[in-house]
C-alpha cells in the first residue's frame, strides 16, 4: 500500500509507540487520526504532528468501552475519507505476581486481584477486539481493503510477573491470525507487532528499575529499542502487500 494520501488511525496515539507510529505515517503523507484516553497527551501529540507539517485529528476515547469505540470509529471514518490503516496500540501495565509468598514464613500473603487482572484484559485485549471489529466493519463497507496492525508484545510468550499482560498479548497475537484468515477475502491485511523492550513512558515510568536493568543486560543488542524502530516496522507492514497473518518481533533479539 502506498501510504501517501491514505488515512491512518492509531489508538494510544497520545504517547510512546503510538505517537511514534502516527508521526511516521504523517511524514509519509498520511492523514492521521490519533485516539487516546489521555486528553493532555492527545493535545500535545497533535501539536507535535501539526508542527512537523502533518495532517492530524485527535479523538478522545476509552478503547475498553464498546459504545465509545463505535462512535470513535464512525467519527474517524467521517473525518477524512474512511480508514486505510489502523494501529491498535492503546495499552496499560499492571504487573504483579499471581501469588506473593512471604520469604520467611513461606506462606502466601497476596493475590493478583481480579481488578488488576481485569483492567489489563479490558484495555489490552477487549480494547483491541472492539477497535479491530469496528475498523474491519468500516473497511468492508468502504470496499477498498486496508491494513490492521494490532500491537502485541514479546511478553506474549509468558513473562514473569505479567499474568494479566502476557495473557492479553497472547490473545492479541492469536486474534491477528484469525482476522487475517477471515478478512483476506475483503483485501484487508492483518499483521501485528510484538515489540521487545522499547524506551517509552510505559517502560521507563511503570517498570521497576531493577527489572529494567535486568532486561537491558539480557537483550542481545545490549540496549532497549527505540520508538522510531517500531514506527519503521509499522511503515513496512502498511507498505508491503505480501505480509498478513504474522506478528513481527522487533526485539533486538530478546526472548522471554
Ligand atoms: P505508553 O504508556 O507510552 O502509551 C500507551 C497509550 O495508551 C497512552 O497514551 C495511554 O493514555 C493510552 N491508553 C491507555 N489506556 C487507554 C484506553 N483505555 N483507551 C485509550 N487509550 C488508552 O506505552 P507504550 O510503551 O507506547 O505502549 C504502547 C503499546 O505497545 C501498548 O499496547 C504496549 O503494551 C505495547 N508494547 C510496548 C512495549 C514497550 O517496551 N514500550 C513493548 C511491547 C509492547
Amino acid at each position: 500500500m502506498e501510504i501517501n494520501g491514505k488515512t491512518a488511525l492509531v489508538t494510544g496515539g497520545g504517547s510512546g509507540l503510538g505517537l511514534a507510529m502516527a508521526e511516521s505515517y504523517a511524514q509519509k503523507g498520511a492523514r492521521v487520526i490519533i485516539v487516546d484516553i489521555n486528553q493532555e497527551g492527545l493535545n500535545a501529540a497533535a501539536d507535535k504532528i501539526k508542527s512537523a507539517g502533518g495532517e492530524v485529528t485527535a479523538i478522545h476515547c476509552n478503547v475498553a468501552v464498546e459504545d465509545e469505540v463505535e462512535k470513535m470509529v464512525s467519527q474517524a471514518a467521517a473525518t477524512y475519507d474512511g480508514i486505510d490503516i489502523a494501529v491498535l496500540c492503546a495499552g496499560i501495565l499492571r504487573d504483579g505476581l499471581l501469588i506473593k509468598v512471604d520469604r520467611e514464613t513461606k506462606k502466601p500473603v497476596k493475590k493478583m486481584s481480579l481488578q488488576q487482572w481485569q483492567s489489563v484484559i479490558d484495555v489490552n485485549l477487549t480494547g483491541v477486539f472492539l477497535t479491530g471489529r469496528e475498523v474491519a466493519w468500516q473497511m468492508v463497507q468502504q470496499g477498498r481493503g486496508g491494513v490492521i496492525i494490532p500491537i502485541s508484545s514479546v511478553s506474549k510468550a509468558g513473562n514473569f510477573g505479567q499474568t494479566n499482560y502476557s495473557a492479553a498479548k497472547a490473545g492479541v497475537a492469536s486474534m491477528t491470525v484469525v482476522w487475517s484468515k477471515e478478512l483476506s477475502r475483503y483485501k484487508i491485511r492483518v499483521a501485528g507487532i510484538a515489540p521487545g523492550f522499547i524506551a517509552t513512558p510505559m517502560v521507563i515510568k511503570d517498570m521497576k528499575p531493577e527489572a529494567l536493568e535486568k532486561w537491558e543486560k539480557q537483550i542481545p543488542i545490549g540496549r532497549l529499542g527505540r520508538p522510531e524502530e517500531i514506527a519503521q516496522t509499522a511503515v513496512y507492514l502498511a507498505e508491503c502487500d505480501l505480509v498478513t497473518g504474522v506478528v513481527v518481533e522487533p526485539t533486538g533479539g530478546a526472548r522471554i
